[in-house]
């Protein structure tokens, strides 16, 4: 739900190419998906060649398209062999290196090509001989031509900085630039988002000249301030939209929720087993603050693995009961919503038996709603949910359905959000049963690549549980190079044994399913994993679960039940693994990364990862948290065959070397494209962010933030700033799936 922006007619910038340039040129701009004036004058070059800087040829990797500067070094021309004609072969030099130059033909434009000229080469990198070439590249001569009559191309470029488009075969980046040009020359001015008094009091360039400077650069001084207020003004259209979109949802009416003395909420404290931490205690009493408000609650809980989210979640949802409404658990998988109906259960004992012979006066009824539910219980469950006897409903994506419709429902939990879109938030909303919104809580444990970009963009309210239960064990990880020290392997296996045998539990975690899973789902699979998980593409190489268990049964862990797990089992075969686990029938558990998320065993003391380095940081950091959930010493074994010193195993020494999920979550953003933070890269499309950079940026958000805010709640509807809402307009539309319903 948003406000209406006032509408303004469409103009310059997303008038369409083939208007502006030739048809030949628009199509080649296509192909760099640039269909737009606005696509192509926001398409800033990638890096800027200094005029006089030659390109190091040294870095030039074979396979890649590359636009060099470079200083022609000698010309060979030759007839060629076996037909009439001849080949020539120029020689480019960076003062260091050398890149052959091959041409087929000898032409009108190659005959400029003499010693001592410069300039811009593109083309892909070959390897020919053992040595880089490009074979007819497109170039471009750039210094003042020692031949009086030919025309100076170097005119072409004002400054000393030389612009490098991120260019394609067809369209070189110097035929951009002159597109480019095209565009730019004959504009007086341009529509301007960014408010005059904004601009003035933050000391930003006009928009137009911004531009101009972006693409052909005086010098890096101007070339910094013109990007900084592009890049503002970007911030801040974003900024805007949030802040409209932030201002919508606190003006939906929303029943407010007072908890009661003595209901289920104080009789859960009664019976629960540990005290708070003080972080569990502030927190809840902020959710219980404003779950109280008459409207919706938009609040994101954040805390790393095993600080105790659940309970802070569950105490929210008893309020609601307690105030005559209902709570929805939404769970990313299948195993997680199992699970946590188990852990629910065991937490509320009687209090989740209402109604039924033995359960207390006051109590509710919790029931499990997923794909695989079997359809008489499907029935019952909805029939619950529908009539208010179910207080408490944990499900999947399957609570999203249209068949779904809850009494009274009060209040949202989402675990581990980075799941679910904003959309499955929207269609939750939905079924609520009333024309008032459902407060929500998102739970996660993982800062990136969302929450981050929360923080600094922020659609929802942040808390934060910064402490760990106490009594927790610490979780030793290594790092185990296979290739180094074959007996280590050895080792890791004996050591899980050795675990197994003092009644533990372990997990072994590998990048793939294997070949013995058909690639479609078995029948009665829910394909509910398949619907997030990417991580158990057949493809990736890497050791295979399957291979590994039956390994493992007829090797180094012969005699020992071990027990699979991956999203191409059924439900029932999913939940009958994790049962053997938990009981300790299978105290093994080979898995993917099914069981990267929330899943709590306290058994469990070690955990090998083969081929670690397929994982990234943060995902590491959430695996490792599946053990050293009890008091027990766990340990973490990192297995892999990247050689010592490559990124990949410095990101696996990162890991071993500390436990902070934030110190992670930063190192995992800086390997991060940025254009990944907003969610993108998870539904398919192109970067949504041009030349911001939440980690770069931050100082700079914030201050687009605070002006953002200001004017939205001076003009939520944007009527006095036609320019600025018909940005926003540009901006949603092309991020929909992001700011769509939020
Ligand atoms: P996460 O934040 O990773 O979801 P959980 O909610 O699963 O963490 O909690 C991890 C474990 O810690 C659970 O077994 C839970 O019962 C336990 N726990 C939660 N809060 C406390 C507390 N205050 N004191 C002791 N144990 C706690
Ligand atoms: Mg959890």
């Amino acid at each position: 739900m948003s406000i209406a922006v006032a509408p303004v007619p469409d103009g310059l910038l997303s008038r369409p190419l083939s208007h502006v340039v030739g048809a030949a040129t628009a199509r080649a701009l296509r192909s760099l998906d640039l269909a737009t004036v606005g696509d192509l004058l926001w398409h800033v070059p990638r890096r800027y060649a200094q005029r006089g800087q030659l390109t190091d040829l040294a870095e030039l990797v074979p396979g890649e398209q590359a636009t060099v500067l470079a200083r022609v070094q000698q010309v060979t021309v030759r007839p060629m062999r076996r037909r009439r004609g001849q080949v020539m072969d120029v020689v480019v030099t960076d003062g260091h290196e050398t890149l052959r130059l091959a041409f087929f033909s000898v032409r009108g434009p190659q005959r400029a090509l003499v010693e001592g000229r410069v300039g811009l080469f593109a083309g892909k990198v070959d390897l020919y001989r053992g040595s880089r070439q490009l074979v007819h590249p497109e170039f471009l001569l750039i210094d003042a031509s020692p031949d009086a009559g030919v025309a100076d191309e170097a005119l072409q470029f004002a400054g000393d900085l030389i612009p490098v488009y991120p260019a394609t075969q067809s369209m070189s980046s110097w035929r951009l630039a002159k597109a480019v040009a095209t565009v730019l020359r004959p504009l007086q001015q341009m529509p301007d988002p960014i408010p005059p008094d904004v601009a003035r009091a933050r000391g930003l360039q006009d928009r137009l000249g911004a531009l101009r400077t972006v693409h052909d650069p005086p010098d890096r001084e101007s070339l910094a301030t013109a990007l900084t207020r592009l890049r503002f003004e970007e911030a801040f259209v974003l900024q805007v939209e949030l802040a409209r979109r932030r201002a919508a949802a606190m003006a939906l009416p929303a029943t407010p929720r007072h908890g009661a003395d003595s209901g289920l909420l104080a009789a859960f404290d009664r019976r629960r087993p540990f005290r708070l931490t003080a972080a569990q205690q502030r927190v809840g009493a902020e959710i219980a603050a404003e779950l109280t408000r008459p409207h919706p609650m938009h609040r994101l809980l954040h805390g790393d693995v095993g600080t105790g989210k659940t309970v802070v979640a569950l105490r929210a949802m008893l309020a609601v009961i307690d105030a005559g409404g209902q709570a929805a658990l939404l769970a990313p998988t299948e195993v997680l919503a199992q699970q946590h109906e188990r852990t629910l259960r065991a937490m509320l004992g009687p209090l989740a038996e209402g109604g039924l012979l033995g359960g207390a006066d006051i109590g509710t009824r919790l029931v499990l709603l997923t794909g695989s539910s079997s359809a008489a219980r499907r029935r019952q469950a909805l029939q619950d949910i529908a009539d208010g006897t179910a207080g408490i409903v944990v499900g999947t994506h399957a609570l999203l359905s249209e068949q779904v419709r809850f009494l009274d429902l009060g209040l949202i939990v989402i675990d581990e959000q980075h799941r679910f879109g904003v959309e499955q938030r929207a269609a939750l909303a939905e079924r609520a049963g009333s024309t008032h919104r459902p407060h929500v809580l998102v739970l996660t444990a993982t800062p990136i690549p969302r929450t981050i970009a929360m923080t600094v963009f922020g659609d929802l309210d942040i808390s934060v549980l910064g402490e760990a239960p106490p009594g927790r064990a610490p979780i030793a990880t290594h790092v185990v190079a296979v290739q180094d020290r074959p007996h280590y392997l050895r080792r890791a296996w004996e050591r899980l044994r050795e675990e197994v045998e003092a009644g533990r539990r372990v997990y072994v975690v590998c990048p793939r399913i294997g070949e013995a899973a058909s690639d479609s789902p078995p029948a009665g699979a829910t394909g509910e994993e398949d619907w997030w998980a990417t991580d158990e593409d057949a493809t990736t190489p890497g050791t295979a679960v399957l291979d590994l268990a039956e390994q493992l049964r007829a090797g180094a862990l012969s005699g020992v039940e071990v027990a699979v797990l991956h999203g191409r089992m059924t439900a029932e075969d999913k939940d009958a693994a994790m049962a053997a686990f938990i009981s300790g029938a299978a105290p093994v558990l080979v898995c993917t990364t099914v069981i990267e998320v929330g899943v709590d065993v306290p058994e469990a003391t070690a955990m090998v990862v083969v081929d670690a380095d397929r994982f990234g940081v943060a995902q590491l950091h959430q695996l490792r948290g599946r053990v050293g959930r009890g008091s027990h010493t766990s340990v973490c074994l990192l297995l892999t065959r990247a050689p010592s010193g490559s990124p990949a195993r410095d990101r696996l020494e990162a890991v071993a070397a500390t436990t902070d999920g934030f110190a992670l979550a930063e190192l995992d953003l800086l390997q991060r494209r940025e254009g990944d933070l907003l969610g993108v890269a998870q539904s398919g499309r192109r970067s949504s962010l041009r030349l911001l950079s939440p980690r770069r940026d931050v100082a700079l958000i914030g201050q687009a933030r605070q002006d953002a805010v200001a004017l939205v709640a001076a003009d939520p509807e944007l009527r006095e700033h036609p320019d600025l809402a018909a940005e926003v307009r540009r901006m949603t539309g092309e991020r929909a799936d992001y700011l769509e319903r939020a």
